[in-house]
């Protein structure tokens, strides 16, 4: 019996890999399992030209040999390994035609392996819908293979494939690109001390030991106990290997892949042509948009006076349940309004994430990334800001983390600094309690409202802000990177109702667990320093009071001790002690301890002032009622009033209140140069910003 060629079909999720396996293979097919787990294993048989026969093998889809999953790790398993009976003689890369790009980075890394490997580009049928050409012959000669390109639905180029995996002698087995490059003497090393080894198998199985720690060492017979770098610099290494990859293939496609927009007639292409449209489109996000901010308004405000109310409730009966004590007081006056503070946001968290995960799984916001870009290049920043500046939106750590796909340096590190001026969500309880004290709540028009407009102007601001000092960054940073950009458009389809739900889950969790942790801490500092003081005017403010308004009696007695014990406990003494600083800004000593203990964490602020304003006070009362009776007693007036309430709306916009960030930009930058510049600035903007402001409105 003749030997059989062996073949394996590798590429990613969705590219067709198992329409392919059978065609080829029709009903000589038989499914099992990889032995020991419980990946599926599909093998067959097909007849080729000449007599000729290959048994087939339809492998896990894979989007990169740095594997994530089990699945993934039986692909890497068998390439490693080349004594594996199922080692292929040809390797056979399925790819779309439609997601060219991400497909090829996979083909790239099989390259690299040494094995002859074929090209299929499949879905060719959908090229004229989408108006892709393709310089089949540029792209053998770039990519150093043969390419079969076929459309598994329609049958067609299947014996061109067949044709191809009988002649599979005479393809090359060299590399596409180097992509190695980027630590000279680190794999020089690594080379020398196992030369016998392929450089990039080396360096896959260190890596895979990173990502999986799964990798059989002993069958694919390389031991590399060589010098262990740190698994973060090693994730770096794998990341700049990525990075060179895609630098390659954006060339590759520059040149070999023409999408004719024009010519594009499928129902995508022509919601294509609407949503990135030179007037429509940004119309279209506009609007998008502005009904997402209204729809956060409306939609949450029953829950949240629910919530609100709920919370007063509980302390209430949590007070008249349990003998009274410093210890009741403390969960009464402290922690369940601080915690209050924050639950209340949940609903409004909670839409936001929900339209935010909605436009991603829908395929939209690759639409906006791609129409944001002709705008974003200006400032010095690519399309692929556009997701870290809406993410920005949620938090600032996700949002820094998710620039790694921005491959040029320069671009990257601007996105990271001005990423904090996008207003995040922390932010959105601050400004929520202040727009209800001082703006109207009334419509203009015909849906909208004064409040919602001027949460979304913030919003706007926060953007403005960030892309304003994208554009300075980019006149004053003297870096020299190149810039490369492909977009990949995936496909619309109707959002998976369990990704949102889980989404949604997941961000609000670690928002409520992530600020939770931090406020329930700073209340209960923040209780104690404001139940007791240092001298006499606080343990005798009973009598002090009493004697000086005897005219007084009841309710009205009991909060005006309330105020006086407020004034002269520590916390009291420390918000004195940064009144002068703040006054100008229109803040009271109260507000400067919010100020404070908001430093850590701006989210902070609210469930402060819930607490400050809780405390001493027996009525089952909102917390907004509570400031919104507050006096400012230099003017007489509302202390929250237009003026100081759009100057503290403002120094929320601008400062830098976050450690968490600070520490995140140290990370990813590597120098606290750049966190450092990031505080300094951000703080002198908003203090400035706040004080001019509050003086023209006062
Ligand atoms: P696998 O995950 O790589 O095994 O991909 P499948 O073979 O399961 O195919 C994924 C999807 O792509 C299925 O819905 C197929 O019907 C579709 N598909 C496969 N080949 C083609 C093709 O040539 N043209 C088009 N339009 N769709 C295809
Ligand atoms: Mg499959």
């Amino acid at each position: 019996m003749a030997k059989q060629i062996k073949v394996s079909l590798i590429g990613n999720p969705n590219t067709g890999k198992t329409s392919v396996f059978n065609l080829l293979t029709g009903l000589n097919q038989q499914v099992g399992n990889y032995p020991g787990i419980t990946v599926e294993k599909k093998e067959g048989i097909c007849k080729l030209p000449r007599g000729v026969k290959a048994h087939i093998l339809d492998l896990p889809g894979t989007y990169s040999l740095n594997a994530s999953s089990l699945d993934e790790n039986v692909v890497i398993e068998i390439l490693l390994n080349k004594k594996d009976k199922d080692f292929p003689d040809v390797a056979v890369v399925v790819s779309d035609v439609e997601n060219l790009k991400r497909n090829l980075l996979l083909f790239t890394q099989i390259k690299d392996l040494e094995i002859p490997t074929i090209l299929v580009i499949n879905m060719a049928d959908r090229m004229r819908s989408s108006g892709i050409s393709l310089d089949i012959p540029l792209l053998e000669k770039e990519l150093n293979t043969k390419i079969a390109l076929i459309s598994a639905r329609k049958n067609q180029g299947i014996d061109e494939l067949k044709k191809l995996i009988v002649a599979y002698g005479s393809l090359s087995t060299k590399p596409c690109v180097n992509a190695l490059t980027f630590a000279p003497e680190y794999f020089n090393r690594l080379q020398k001390a196992f030369p016998k080894q392929s450089l990039y198998k080396l360096w896959l199985v260190i890596t895979q030991d990173v990502n999986f720690r799964k990798v059989d060492k002993k069958k694919s017979s390389i031991t590399p106990d060589f010098e262990i770098k740190s698994e973060s610099e090693l994730k770096r290494f794998q990341q700049k290997e990525t990075i060179k990859r895609y630098q390659f293939i954006n060339g590759v496609l520059k040149k070999g892949l023409i999408i004719d927009e024009k010519a594009a007639t499928g129902m995508r292409a022509r919601l294509d042509r609407v949503l990135t449209h030179k007037f429509w489109g940004y119309f279209i996000f506009f609007a998008i948009l502005l009904f997402i901010f209204q729809a956060i308004y409306d939609w949450s405000s029953y829950p949240m006076d629910l919530i609100d109310e709920g919370f007063a409730w509980l302390s209430e009966v949590t007070k008249s349940g349990l003998p009274s004590g410093p210890f009741v007081d403390l969960i009464t006056e402290g922690i369940i309004p601080g915690l209050g503070g924050i639950v209340i946001f949940i609903p409004q968290i909670a839409f936001l994430f929900l339209f935010i995960s909605i436009l991603e799984e829908s395929g939209y916001m690759s639409r906006v990334v791609f129409l944001m870009d002709r705008v974003m290049r200006r400032f010095g920043l690519s399309g692929k800001s556009v997701v870290p500046l809406v993410s920005g939106t949620a938090c600032a750590i996700p949002a820094v983390m998710a620039t790694r796909n921005i491959e040029n340096w320069k671009e990257r590190l601007i996105t990271i600094l001005v990423v904090p001026f996008t207003t995040c969500s922390a932010r959105l309880p601050v400004y929520l309690i202040i727009i209800s004290l001082v703006i109207p709540n009334e419509k203009v028009g015909w849906i909208f409202s004064y409040q919602s407009l001027t949460l979304m102007l913030l919003y706007f601001l926060g953007f403005g802000t960030a892309v304003g000092s994208a554009w300075i960054l980019n006149k004053i940073l003297k870096i020299k990177s190149k810039t490369y950009f492909v977009i990949e458009m995936p496909g619309y389809k109707l959002p998976l109702l369990k990704n949102v739900v889980i989404n949604v889950i997941e961000k609000t969790k670690a928002f409520v667990l992530g600020a939770g942790k931090i406020i329930l801490a700073i209340s209960i500092v923040l209780w104690v320093l404001a139940s007791f003081g240092p001298n006499d005017k606080f343990s005798n403010a009973a009598q002090i009071v009493t004697e000086k308004y005897t005219n007084l009696s009841g309710e009205e007695l009991d909060q005006k001790i309330a105020s006086h014990k407020l004034e002269y406990s520590f916390i009291g003494y420390a918000g004195k002690a940064i009144e002068p600083i703040v006054a100008p800004l229109g803040y009271d000593w109260k507000i400067g301890i919010g100020i404070i203990s908001s430093f850590a964490a701006r989210e902070v602020f609210v469930g402060t002032l819930a607490t400050i304003y809780s405390v001493g006070s027996d009525e089952e009362e909102t917390i907004k009622n509570r400031m919104k009776a507050e006096v400012n007693t230099v003017t007489g007036g509302p202390l929250f009033n237009l003026a100081s309430g759009i100057s503290l709306l403002l120094f929320y916009a601008f400062a830098m209140q976050c450690m968490s960030t600070l520490a995140i930009v140290k990370r990813e930058t590597n120098s606290w140069k750049w966190p450092m510049a990031q505080l300094i600035f951000m703080s002198g903007l908003a203090y400035g910003i706040a004080l001019i402001v509050y003086q023209v409105l006062k």
